[in-house]
């Protein structure tokens, strides 16, 4: 098992801490990205730079691994496919494929019997006018959107009508809930119903990207159960291996809605890494590279704060107690929006 080499696309901060937690099992990282200055390469044991449609890198790059995993989910589908006929991609190409289309995602979830909000494609502007009944709304790019980038809120009729959009790409537009809560459920998946599950994380989002994460969430247990039981239902049925991440809406009613899917660790676990035996990260590289599940442990309370933007600058010359754990992503240019770091908080 030690001698296993994990091959990662992506070299951003879930790359570099990725590459901890393999470290910590004795597993070689090998990174594959295209940027020069990724800051994982810090991390790594290796780093290839090339363009994710560049096959001979990518020959290259497969030939020096085991199995092959992703940070995020907007690698091209045709090169996670070419990847997989040499060695395994774990999760497989085929979840990826879903899950990087807003629609094709929503209606995977909607076919497992699982509320999302009402939605609907949208194609050209005729398609907006015949579903004005969805507004308040959000407009949101079928690809490539993180961090609210590509998305469009739309109040009222009149916003609609002075929208200038691109219609060479492909929308959803999805009714605006009203949010009592957003929480994630992260699990790492081993096999058929081999699931180890972290308690819910509650998020708090500022200018739609996420600023907060706290465990306990202060939700009802009701809801935590029906969460708990949605990400499993979603991870066996994409036949998922590895950490998965679930991000829901509790709305003021009280209903429980899937927001969207993430087919790797993500932002919110990163207090797992502190909390828990085993972090979100480490969970994934164990389950990529064939191990036995082991039984997750809480070890403490915790909330984490992303960094965002020209704050690192502070960040950087505090002093930290020993239960606050500041992690630096190394990136080379600040710009506003920009996740730059972290800061974790446990309760002793
Ligand atoms: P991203 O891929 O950028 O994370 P999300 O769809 O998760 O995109 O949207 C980012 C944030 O915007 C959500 O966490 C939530 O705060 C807000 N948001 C997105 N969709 C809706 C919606 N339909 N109703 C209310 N808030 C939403
Ligand atoms: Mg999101």
């Amino acid at each position: 098992m030690s001698e296993q080499t994990v091959g990662i696309l992506g070299g951003g901060q879930l790359g570099s801490l990725l590459c901890l937690g393999a470290k910590k099992l004795n597993i070689k990282t090998i990174i594959y990205c295209d940027e020069e200055n990724a800051p994982a390469q810090t991390y790594s044991d290796e780093f290839i730079f090339g363009d994710y449609k560049d096959k001979i890198k990518i020959q290259e790059f497969i030939d020096k691994v085991d199995v092959v995993t992703y940070e995020f989910e907007n690698i091209p589908f045709e090169t996670l496919d070419l990847i997989n006929q040499y060695k395994q991609v774990k999760p497989k190409p085929a979840i990826n494929k879903i899950v990087q289309h807003r629609l094709y995602e929503k209606d995977f979830i909607n076919k497992c019997n699982i509320s999302t909000t009402r939605y609907v494609s949208i194609k050209e502007k005729s398609d907006l006018n015949a579903n004005v009944k969805l507004i308040p709304a959000l407009l949101k790019t079928c690809r490539l959107g993180y961090d609210g980038k590509g998305q469009h809120k739309l109040n009222n009729s009149t916003d609609l009508e002075n929208l200038s959009i691109d219609f060479s790409q492909e929308y959803i537009l999805e009714k605006l809930i009203n949010l009592k809560k957003e929480f994630s459920i992260i699990l790492t998946r081993y096999g058929h119903s081999i699931h180890s599950i972290y308690e819910p994380i509650e998020n708090k989002h500022e200018n739609q990207i996420l600023k907060y994460s706290k465990i306990p969430a202060d939700i009802d247990e009701k809801i935590i159960l029906k969460a708990k039981d949605w990400a499993s239902i979603i991870a066996d049925d994409l036949d998922y291996i590895g950490t998965i991440c679930v991000e829901y809406f509790i709305d003021k009613n009280d209903n429980l809605y899937v927001n969207e899917i993430a087919p790797r660790v993500h932002n919110s676990g990163h207090l797992t890494i502190n909390s828990y035996n085993i972090s979100q990260f480490e969970n994934h590289i164990r389950a990529i590279c064939g191990f036995e599940k082991e039984e997750l442990k809480k070890i403490y309370n915790a909330k984490m704060i992303n960094i965002i933007g020209d704050e690192i600058v502070s960040y950087r010359s505090k002093n930290y107690s020993d239960n606050e754990f500041f992690f630096d992503y190394g990136k080379k240019d600040i710009k506003a929006n920009r996740k730059m770091g972290h800061l974790t908080i446990i309760q002793k």
